[in-house]
């Protein structure tokens, strides 16, 4: 039973009671059983964590107001309100019944800086990232920094009481929280800020909920009985991280300065932060800002032969005052080993470590940094620690921070139902008492056979230990709770903290009286009842906890029957593993401002149903529970799957490797072929067959496309936005012409010239260049032609790209089998597959390989390996000197690149950079967009094209717009050079194109 429904309000007087507020709300709400609310329940429905329980309602307030009349109505109606910020909470404190209240989606402005002062007045859902590059030219910035970063907001930061890396000297945001605009649970809205004793008694004296506040905090840590039990309770003084429960030991350090007996300051931001939502609602915070650190940095990676021994070389790092000291275990090393992206962050590893220290300095030059480093090397080697010592410097510290950071992440990349489980991760304990507290866990952990990842921070006493346990059994479930019972008996042992910085939540809650006693435990329960007596706010986090192995992600022992599908997830474990993988860590939530392309349609909607996040997890729900024999036939699925561009940043970024490009295109297939296929799909599906037709009668084609009125009609029909230009057809096909061209040439001896050795490559002749972008097709035949090369336009079908992007894929399948058969005569190691659109040549590297019939398999493997795009082999042969500088002008030029999101997904975007680079003189920059937001057919969709042309407004099109007149636009992609063109008006080249302008002798 829902234990919300208190006053058993059903769930139809449920939905009557919220459409009656609705009306006045100026945000969203979602609480009925439609299919969009319930697919907007459902992905609210898990976190970071391992929980899951479907909310009641969701609502993304715009207003103070709005959150004012939600706490009202949660009154009325006995509901329970959890704020939520980026959901990236590790102990289900963002899971639960009630109704959430996201506020990440219209509290994101700072509205105030003080330079002088040293403060930031913020809405709760600014991004800490965000936020210190909005205050960089300030010259200030918010210290504490948790791993997600990129996406924790400072609400959920002031929830959880975030620390982070460098949290040895910049400390917890408790640490920097000035004051904080709230509500109370009555609804009343206050502020939380250093009061005077005389102020405290002023708040007491009032005859209301802030009255009762004060007088009774006052009584309860007056009380010296109280007094002694926190002392005695709470964790050791030398350990600085200390999430368990309330922050009455904050409180009482304030009380024993004064304020009972009347004299310094109280400020309940103290116990504000780490509440976890459960005591008033921030609508505002103010907070203390640092200057920017030193602009040097040094990080030294001490490279152990086993775990003690890194944490001994933590202890001699601490005496040389670090900014951070981290450990990282072989663990999660190896996975970096092969991942598309952290492969690449391992340059500063030698040998197989067991385990790496990570310390890190600043400071004003390198030559102190060199100076520090020397002194802590020393010292190590003195002490027998470490093996090797490499210090890494300025910006290539960040790609080993990476590692770090990515930790959790990573390790999901196990195979199997045993994974990695937020359980014990945050237990903290004084670092002096690190080495004794992990020996001591691992005997319990060998107790159970349970293997275990380590890492983070080692500096600050807290390893986050991640223990391999099958959540999916009965016994899993069991041995949940007792390796959490068993430490927590252990942190009591240390003095330590049961949480670090990731707080209690409902995963921990039900150990705080083992930690802190159960006298104290009901203390924090006098404080709940105080700020909430309705249980308004995050009922049943912290205290009065269900048992937290219930309400889990997985129902133990459930059997599933494997999913049959028609792309290849045998790698993956099947397609629902590939979902489960999905941690909830987030990363998929980062803005543009922090760069990268996944994931552009939250991007520009801040919607968490447009996360990577949300897709897979509602991927998971339905696969997992669904009782219909096509399990994909779920309306809600595709409400969450709308805005999924199919860019594949996923596939590379997600540190899961979450690829929900792949997952989408298989979930449309099933569901297709539950509810049909609409004409537009059927139609963009079968684009190379509409673009044949029209190359027969081009003028008349072009005409109907170019003019006003019968393109709008054309529009208007197939459902495409009427802002778009729709693309033209060449007066020629690529292949006619290439035909002509070639007689041609042999008619006048060109192409047998003496003393010219002509090196045979295919080309890809694709469907996009074939019909629409003929005069580049003619430019990369020439090009290629005049650097020595043979060119053949093999025989082979269009791509299969048109209909993978729609989730066609049966048909795809059926094209890549055809191309497979086709190309594999004629591609060979000395004569390769080069294609000019990478949509288009990259599927042979990339979806052929899971898409051809097992026998095709080793000959679609062997074409991969020799399918490159242009740019790649024009690269390969300038490396082997085939092709020089001096081929090309010596003329100065700016180029600036946008790279094709398959270009970022399969590491290919470099050789484009540096093929442009070629002549002499020409300066190639990249543009740090993510997805242009066209995505083939995705842009021209008239519900799609308002967020195809915000993701292009966020960075690519003002980054165009600012550039001189002469300076090129290089982009590989049709898609991106249209939607360049359409947002900006500047025609944007192929890469070969600039490389034709720039050859020398044509
Ligand atoms: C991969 C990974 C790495 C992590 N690394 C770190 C780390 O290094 N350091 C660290 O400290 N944490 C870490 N965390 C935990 C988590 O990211 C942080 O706690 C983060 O600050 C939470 O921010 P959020 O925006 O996601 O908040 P949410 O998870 O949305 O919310 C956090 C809490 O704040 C409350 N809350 C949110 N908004 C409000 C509001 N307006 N009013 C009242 N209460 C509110 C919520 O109810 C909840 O209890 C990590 C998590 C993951 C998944
Ligand atoms: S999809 Fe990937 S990046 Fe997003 S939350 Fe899941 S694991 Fe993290
Ligand atoms: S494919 Fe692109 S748009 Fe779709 S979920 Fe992945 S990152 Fe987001």
């Amino acid at each position: 039973m829902n234990i919300f429904f208190r006053n058993k309000m059903t769930a139809a007087t449920l939905a009557a009671a919220f459409a009656d507020i609705a009306a006045q709300f100026d945000g969203e709400l979602y609480f009925d059983d439609s299919p969009l609310h319930e697919a907007q329940k459902r992905v609210y429905a898990t976190d970071a964590s391992v929980y899951q329980e479907l909310p009641v309602a969701v609502a993304l307030p715009k207003t103070v107001a709005d959150i004012r009349a939600l706490i009202l109505f949660a009154n009325r109606h006995g509901l329970t309100l959890i704020p939520r910020a980026a959901g990236t909470s590790l102990a289900g404190q963002v899971v639960g019944a009630g109704v959430v209240v996201d506020i990440s989606k219209y509290f994101n402005k700072v509205l105030e800086v003080n330079q002088q002062e040293r403060w930031v007045r913020v809405q709760p859902g600014v991004i800490r990232d965000d936020l210190n590059a909005y205050l960089r030219p300030y010259g200030l910035m918010f210290g504490p920094e948790t791993s997600t970063a990129s996406r924790a907001m400072i609400g959920g930061m002031i929830g959880n009481n975030s620390s982070g890396l460098h949290s040895i000297v910049w400390g917890d945001t408790r640490d920097h929280l000035l004051s904080a605009s709230v509500l109370l649970s009555d609804g009343t809205a206050t502020a939380f800020t250093a009061l005077s004793a005389d102020e405290v008694a002023a708040k007491g004296a009032q005859d209301n909920l802030e009255g009762t506040i004060y007088r009774n905090l006052q009584q309860l840590l007056g009380n010296a009985e109280n007094r002694a039990l926190i002392r005695e309770n709470y964790p050791k003084h030398t350990l600085t991280r200390r999430n368990t429960g309330y922050a009455l030991d904050m409180l009482l350090a304030e009380a024993a300065a004064g304020v009972v007996a009347g004299a310094a300051e109280l400020n309940l931001c103290n116990i504000l932060a780490g509440s976890e939502g459960t005591l008033a609602f921030v609508t505002e915070a103010k907070l203390n800002l640092i200057p920017l650190p030193p602009k040097e940095e040094g990080l030294i990676c001490i490279h152990c032969h086993s775990l003690q021994e890194a944490l001994q070389a933590n202890l001699v790092a601490l005496r040389h005052q670090p900014m951070a000291s981290e450990l990282v275990d072989d663990y999660i090393m190896g996975f970096t080993k092969g991942h598309p992206v952290y492969q690449f962050n391992r340059f500063f590893i030698e040998g197989e470590p067991a385990a790496l220290l990570m310390v890190e300095f600043m400071a004003a030059s390198q030559e102190e940094i060199t100076a520090k480093a020397e002194a802590l090397v020393a010292e190590l080697k003195a002490a027998g620690l470490g093996y090797a010592y490499p210090l890494i410097r300025g910006a290539q510290t960040k790609l080993a921070w990476d590692v770090r950071k990515a930790g959790l992440g990573l390790i999901r990349n196990l195979p199997g139902d045993s994974q990695p489980v937020n359980l014990i991760e945050d237990c903290a304990v004084s670092p002096e008492d690190l080495p004794a507290y992990i020996a001591d866990l691992q005997l319990i952990l060998d107790k159970y056979k349970l293997s275990a990842s380590y890492y983070a921070h080692a500096g600050a006493g807290e390893l986050h230990v991640e223990p391999m346990i099958n959540l999916k059994t009965s016994e899993g479930k069991a041995l949940f709770r007792t390796v959490l019972h068993e430490t927590a008996l252990l942190v009591k042992k240390y003095n330590g903290s049961l949480s670090g910085e990731h707080g209690d939540g409902r995963l921990r809650g039900e150990f705080i009286p083992t930690v802190l006693g159960k006298e104290v435990y009901g203390l924090l329960k006098q404080v709940k009842q105080t700020f909430d007596p309705n249980g308004v706010f995050n009922a049943h986090k912290i205290v009065d906890t269900p048992p937290m192995n219930e309400a889990l992600r997985y129902e133990a022992d459930k059997q599933i029957i494997p999913v049959e599908t028609l792309f290849d997830f045998s790698r993956q474990e099947g397609i629902l593993r590939l979902a489960e993988k999905c941690s909830g860590s987030g990363d998929c939530r980062k803005t543009h401002v922090t760069g990268g392309t996944m994931c552009p349609s939250y991007m520009a909607t801040r919607q968490e149903k447009d996360t990577t996040r949300a897709r897979a997890n509602i991927l998971r729900q339905f696969l997992t529970n669904s009782e219909k024999e096509n399990r994909f036939d779920h309306q809600e699925i595709k409400e969450v799957m709308d805005l999924c561009l199919s860019c594949k940043a996923c596939k590379s970024e997600c540190p899961s490797s979450v690829d929900v490009a792949k997952m989408k295109a298989e979930f449309l297939q099933h569901y297709y072929d539950a509810n049909g296929v609409s004409p537009r799909t059927w139609l963009i599906g079968h684009f190379t067959k509409s673009q044949q037709l029209a190359s027969f009668f081009p003028p008349l084609y072009n005409f109907m496309v170019k003019n006003n009125f019968t393109s709008k009609l054309v529009k208007k029909v197939i459902g495409f936005a009427p802002e778009r230009s729709l693309p033209t057809v060449g007066s020629t096909t690529l292949r006619s012409w290439k035909k002509k061209w070639d007689k041609a040439r042999k008619a006048s001896g060109e192409s047998q010239q003496a003393g010219v050795k002509r090196r045979q490559v295919n080309l890809f002749c694709d469907e996009f260049t074939n019909y629409n972008d003929v005069e580049i097709g003619k430019t990369v035949v020439k090009l290629l032609t005049a650097l020595g090369y043979e060119v053949v336009l093999p025989e082979h079908l269009e791509s299969g790209r048109t209909y993978l992007s729609k989730g066609l894929v049966r048909k795809a399948k059926k094209i890549a089998n055809e191309n497979v058969q086709r190309l594999s005569r004629v591609v060979q190691n000395d004569i390769p597959l080069i294609g000019i659109e990478p949509s288009a040549i990259l599927t042979f590297r990339d979806e052929y390989l899971d898409l051809v019939s097992p026998e095709l398999l080793p000959a679609a493997q062997e074409l991969a390996r020799n399918s490159f795009l242009l740019e790649e082999f024009l690269l390969r042969e300038a490396e082997l000197g085939h092709i020089t500088p001096d081929m090309f002008t010596k003329k100065q030029q700016l180029v600036k690149l946008h790279g094709h999101c398959y270009q970022k997904s399969l590491n290919v975007l470099a050789p484009t950079h540096k093929i442009l680079a070629l002549p002499e003189n020409y300066q190639v920059e990249l543009i740090p967009s993510g997805c242009c937001g066209m995505a083939g057919s995705f842009g021209y969709e008239k519900e799609h094209y308002e967020v195809s042309m915000k993701i292009g407004s966020l960075v690519l099109f003002p980054a165009v717009q600012e550039q001189a007149p002469d300076t090129l636009i290089a982009a590989a992609g049709t898609s991106c050079r249209h939607q360049i063109k359409d947002g900006t008006q500047r025609e944007a080249l192929h890469p070969a194109e600039i490389l034709w302008q720039a050859l020398a002798k044509k």
